[in-house]
């Protein structure tokens, strides 16, 4: 169902009217976690100024360690939620078990399967039931070919609205958190009609990575970036290292209408 054998069009996903597709280059940003009401509308705010068309923000947070912050779950959708009537940004949040996606999805305006899920196969086929479109992570040790075939477990339960979205794999580097598969865009381009976007934040864990990978993923041809955003990154509950502040964001989508332009794409 998602190869383009399939379907020999790319797709557009539209999230509440907002395309996520090949004729532009979408802009996703906001906060890691929700952490309080003020925090999340001032990195709305930075997102919405800077140009970004949709808000992300984690309610429910996938942390490696049982000790880190988990994030603020219902609460924080509702705050996603109040965000969104203030800026009218739709949102973007991840749902980490299938018995929330109910729950996640009545605040949601699509839903995030995170790399530590990608291959949650009854949590896929729950988001599949939801209605609401998906943004499928990589996992960070997958293989292309398992990635989407964890996306044909979401189409298979009657949602084509699937947005994949690389975010760096294992390798034997440490010099970023992850190594971001510049190749995986066109090599899922040529295997699958579903958009496909990046998020240079949580691959390479560094603020000054962001601008740079981000450049180079819209240049092969991605249809849009995910990034953090902080108005204190200093004082962030989780990868305060990696987010932007409202200078970044701007310079980065400065730097992404550029290239959209060259592309012939609009930003
Ligand atoms: C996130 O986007 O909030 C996140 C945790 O990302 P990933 O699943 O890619 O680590």
């Amino acid at each position: 169902l998602v190869s383009l054998e399939h379907h020999p069009e790319r797709s557009t996903v539209h999230v509440r009217g907002v395309p996520i597709g090949p004729d532009s280059v979408t802009l996703i940003a906001g906060p890691c976690a929700v952490e309080t009401p003020e925090q999340t509308l001032e990195a709305a705010r930075m997102a919405q100024a800077a140009g970004a068309t949709l808000l992300r923000g984690g309610a429910f947070k996938p942390r490696t360690s049982p000790y880190a912050f988990q994030g603020l779950g219902e609460l924080g959708l509702r705050i996603l939620a109040d965000v969104r009537a203030e800026t009218g940004l739709p949102v973007v949040t991840e749902v980490v078990a299938a018995h929330d996606v109910e729950m996640v999805a009545r605040y949601a305006d699509m839903l995030q399967i995170g790399t530590r899920n990608m291959q949650n196969f009854g949590l896929l086929q729950a988001v599949g039931e939801a209605g609401k479109p998906v943004l499928l992570k990589r996992g960070m040790s997958a293989t292309i070919e398992e990635w989407l075939m964890a996306a044909e477990y979401i189409a298979q339960r009657g949602n084509l609205d699937i947005v994949l979205c690389e975010r760096g794999i294992r390798t034997f580097e440490t010099a970023t958190r992850n190594t971001l598969d510049i190749s995986a865009v066109p090599v899922v381009q040529r295997l699958s009609h579903l958009p496909v976007m990046i998020d240079p934040s949580h691959s390479g864990g560094r603020r000054d990575l962001v601008l740079p990978l981000s450049r180079a993923a819209v240049a092969v041809g991605a249809d849009g970036v995910l990034v953090d955003v902080h108005p204190h990154p200093e004082e962030a509950r989780c990868d305060g290292p990696q987010a932007l502040v409202a200078d970044d964001l701007r310079v980065l989508q400065r730097s992404l209408l550029d290239l959209a332009s060259v592309l012939g794409r609009k930003g």
